[in-house]
Order: C-alpha cells, then structure tokens, then sequence
C-alpha cells in the first residue's frame, strides 16, 4: 500500500473517534481517510434492528457526523448490499484498503467472511480490528482448546489475560472527504418513528460519544462505591447505564475497564471489580454466541429443543406483560419502564423474563423478541444469553427450579415501592404494605387512596403458586422424558 492512497473506514458497531483501533490504523498508514456507515439491516436476517435500536442509530448517527465534521472530515452515508456499496465506493475514491472493527454476530461474520474474500479479488485489503471486546471470544480457552461454557472459569481466565490497555487517542484533526463522493440524507435511512411514541427516550438519553463519555465520567464513581449495595435495587439506579453506548460502540469497552482498573488500585474499591465483572459478562455473551451460533435462535441446552413453551404471539398473557398490565406492580413498572425508556434495570429484567418463560410457561424467545424491539441497548449475543440463563435452558443457566417470586423480589430489591410508584402513577398512592400485592388493599383503603383493584390497576393475571407448580412439574417431567 502506498502512504497517499486511500482508506475506508466502515463503522459498523463502533460509532466513535475515540480507541478506535480501525480509525487508528487507518490514519496512520493513510492520508485520505473515508468514513463510512452502510445501513444495511437485511444482512441481519432475522435480527434487524428493532425501532428502540433504530431510534438510537439515528441519533448516533448524527452525533458521529457532526464529530467528523468538526474535525475536517465527513461521514459517508449509503444504503443497500455492504459489499456493492464498498465496491463501489472504492471505485469512486480509489482506496485501496477497508478497515473495520470486527463484529461478532453470525450474520455479521457471514457478511464480512464473504466481503473479505470480494475484497480480496479486488486486490483491496480488508482488515479487521478488536474494538469491541475486553477480549476476543478465540483468544480464550479452557485447559483443553475448548470455549468456556460456564462463567466463573472463564471469568477466573479473563483476569489471567487481559491487562489495563494503552487508550488510543482520537484524532484532533482528519483529512476532508472530496466533494464528489456523495452521501445520502439521514433521514433517507427513515430510522426515526413515525408516530412520535419517542418522547420519554429523548427525555431520558443523550445519545453519541461525547454522551457515553459524559456517561462514564459522571456517573462512575458514585456507581463504583455504592455498586455491590446498589446495583440490585432498581429505586436506586445503581448502576452505570452504560449498556446502549456500548452496544453501538460510543464508548470504548477497554476505556470502561481501564477506569475500573485503575479505580481499584488506587481506592481498592470492591465496586470496581463487582463492575469489571460485569463487563466481562458482557464478553462471555460474545464468546457464547461465536461459538455457538445457534444460540440467538434455539436452546444452548438441546435437551430443551422441544420444550413446550407456548409460541402464541397472541395470548392474552404476553399482551398483558408487554403493556405492563399484568397485576404484578414490579413487572408492570419494568415494563412500562422499557416502553417509555428503552431500557430496564437488570434485576427486573430477570423478574419480568421468569414470569414470562416460567409462571407463564411463555417461549423465551418472544420475550427475547419484545426485549429486541424495546430495548436500546439490545443486543443479539447479551439478550439471547440472558434469556436462555432465565428460562433455564441455556449456559450456566438458572436451574429450572428456580423461579423468582415477584412479590418477594419486590419487596426485597424496592423495599418502599418507589421504583414502582414512578413507574406505575395509578399505585402512587397506595401505603407501603399493599404497594408489593395490591390485591390485598381492603376496598376501604382502596377508596381513599383512589386506586379500585380491577378496574383501575389489574388484579394478578395468574396465580403464582399454582403457576409455580405447574412449571415445576412440565421441567421436571419433561426433563425425564427428554434425558
Ligand atoms: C432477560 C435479559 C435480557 C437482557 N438483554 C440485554 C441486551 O439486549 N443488551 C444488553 O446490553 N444487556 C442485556 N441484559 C443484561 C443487563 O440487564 C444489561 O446489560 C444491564 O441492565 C445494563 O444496564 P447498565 O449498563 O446500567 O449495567 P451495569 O450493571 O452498570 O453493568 C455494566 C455493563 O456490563 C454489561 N452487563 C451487565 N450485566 C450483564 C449481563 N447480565 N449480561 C451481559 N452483560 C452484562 C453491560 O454491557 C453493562 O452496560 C439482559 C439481561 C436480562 C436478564
């Protein structure tokens, strides 16, 4: 390659200037530098991003734009098949290479698989980058060459092998894009609803890399000296908020680990480790769902494959849990908080997703779906994981007997109700003894506190002990038959 020719760099789930080892790369073996997007969600197959993820695009989007703007530079925006659209533009800017950051997801490595080997007839190189992970789901193995398939090894591994990085600065200046290359509109991309129901989602995020950074920096010190108290009440929002940045890759995973890091040697804060944890939780998702590619779409445990779980998109159980209407005050606030922000707090992720798959006997996988559509930090290796941990059929998972009971999972995690009053205005007034199993208020008290259970707030969808014991007899009769 020679030092005047061309590269394009193609963002995909790395939407930042800032340890970005693609960009990095690409300017210091370059002098024309190409920023690139390529909307392209039928590559996705049946995971295209959902209108929560769309929304969020677009708003990232267009904070990266106005990034390369400011310094020079100029994002290019296309449309349609990734590998026509690059053919295309290097024949227009004459690049000779692509640089990218790696993605993880089978489509995406389908599609990049099948891009490099194109490139590569063409003579134009294609190189990929670790700017996603802690650690690449290859470079980590047990004893015996194979992936980890439980957490605490591959946890005990991870901090065997990964050191505090070296940050790669983002660039103060970059070479302008020639005015001949076109790019299309944003708003062609039509990401944004066209019902406006995203009115809670502008109130609650500020999207883009300057935002996730602005996230982390004031937000992480506080969450890391209240995170092992905190992270588990969801009244509190203890925890980093970080998940949607990282997801679009507006802010570096190894910029978060390296402050945690450095946190802990200098505070020797429990915080930081019980965090840096989590990230790699974050990791493990990534390495299950490259090694086993499957797992997005079937159980990770193949005794499970013909579990009966109810597929009805239908039911009216399933409408009630996505609207929130279920009876049950701690769904119903998580819920509705997903709705209205696009986002909810991990422990009410679990509760909501074990009354689904378990009391409700409802298929993991159309909660997994709502989950994609709402969520804006959803995430095809994280979501699928997680939903399979609850449902009990998939890596590491809960074990089938495990099924957490709403009402004591409220009580404990929202001890006063505040997490479900915010959520749920129709309980505000409730007293704290009926806020956990509203059903139970005396119509007295219902009267005065203007809440009627039945009409103005539903009473329990289900009931939880005979739903408990139905679910334990369909697991354990089906595990028999199917081992
Ligand atoms: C049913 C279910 C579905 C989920 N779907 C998603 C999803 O689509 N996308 C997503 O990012 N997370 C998902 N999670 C994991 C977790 O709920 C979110 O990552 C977390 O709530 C994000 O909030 P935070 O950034 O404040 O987390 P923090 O507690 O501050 O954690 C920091 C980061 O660690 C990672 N992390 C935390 N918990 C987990 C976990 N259990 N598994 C993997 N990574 C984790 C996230 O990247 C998170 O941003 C799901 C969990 C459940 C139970």
């Amino acid at each position: 390659m020679t030092k005047k020719s061309a590269i394009i760099v193609w963002f995909r789930t790395d939407l930042r200037l800032h340890d970005n080892p693609a960009l990095y790369a690409a300017l210091n073996h370059g002098e024309r530098i190409i920023p690139l997007y390529i909307h392209a969600p039928h590559e996705e197959g049946r995971w295209q991003p959902g209108a929560a993820s769309r929304w969020w695009l677009h708003h990232s989007l267009s904070s990266l734009a106005r990034d390369l703007k400011q310094l020079g530079s100029r994002l290019i925006l296309r449309a349609g098949n990734s590998l026509e659209q690059l053919q295309q533009l290097v024949e227009e800017t004459a690049a000779a290479s692509v640089f990218a950051t790696r993605c993880y997801t089978p489509a995406g490595t389908k599609r990049d698989n099948h891009v490099q080997q194109a490139l590569q007839d063409l003579n134009i190189d294609f190189k990929l980058y670790n700017g996603n992970l802690l650690l690449e789901p290859d470079s980590i193995r047990n004893k015996s060459g194979q992936p980890y398939k439980v957490f605490t090894p591959y946890w005990r591994a991870h901090q065997q092998l990964f050191n505090s990085p070296a940050l790669l600065p983002a660039p103060d200046q970059l070479p302008s894009v020639p005015n001949r290359v076109s790019s299309m509109a944003l708003a062609k991309l039509e990401l944004l609803p066209t019902q406006p129901w995203d009115k809670g989602m502008r109130q609650t995020w500020q999207v883009g890399e300057q935002a996730g950074i602005q996230q982390l920096r004031l937000h992480s010190q506080e969450i890391i000296a209240d995170y092992p108290d905190s992270h588990d009440r969801p009244d509190i929002d203890g925890t980093s908020r970080l998940s949607p940045y990282l997801h679009f890759g507006e802010l570096s995973v190894r910029q978060v680990a390296k402050m945690l890091i450095q946190s802990r040697q200098q505070h020797a804060r429990p915080g930081a480790t019980a965090l840096l944890r989590q990230l790699v939780w974050r990791d493990f998702a990534h390495h299950i769902l490259w090694h086993f590619p499957t797992t997005s779409d079937k159980p990770f445990d193949a005794r499970y494959n013909h579990f009966p779980w109810q597929r009805r998109s239908n039911s009216r159980l399933l409408k009630a849990w996505q609207q929130g209407l279920t009876g049950f005050p701690i769904v119903d606030a998580g819920m509705r908080q997903l709705w209205q922000t696009g986002w909810m707090h991990n422990r009410v992720r679990m509760i909501v997703a074990s009354l689904l798959t378990k009391n409700a006997g409802i298929h993991w996988q159309l909660g997994a779906r709502w989950f994609w559509d709402t969520l804006v930090d959803a995430d095809l290796a994280q979501n699928s994981m997680n939903w399979q941990w609850v449902a009990g059929c998939g890596v590491d998972a809960a074990p089938y007997f495990r099924i957490f009971n709403p009402v004591l999972q409220s009580q404990k995690f929202d001890p006063r109700g505040e997490y479900i009053r915010r959520w749920i205005p129709e309980l505000a007034g409730l007293p704290t003894e009926y806020i956990h199993q509203p059903e139970l208020t005396p119509p007295l008290v219902q009267q005065a506190c203007k809440v009627i259970l039945g009409s103005d707030y539903p009473e329990p969808i289900l009931d939880l002990k005979a739903s408990r014991e139905q679910a334990l007899l369909n697991y354990r009769q089906y595990i028999r038959s199917a081992s």
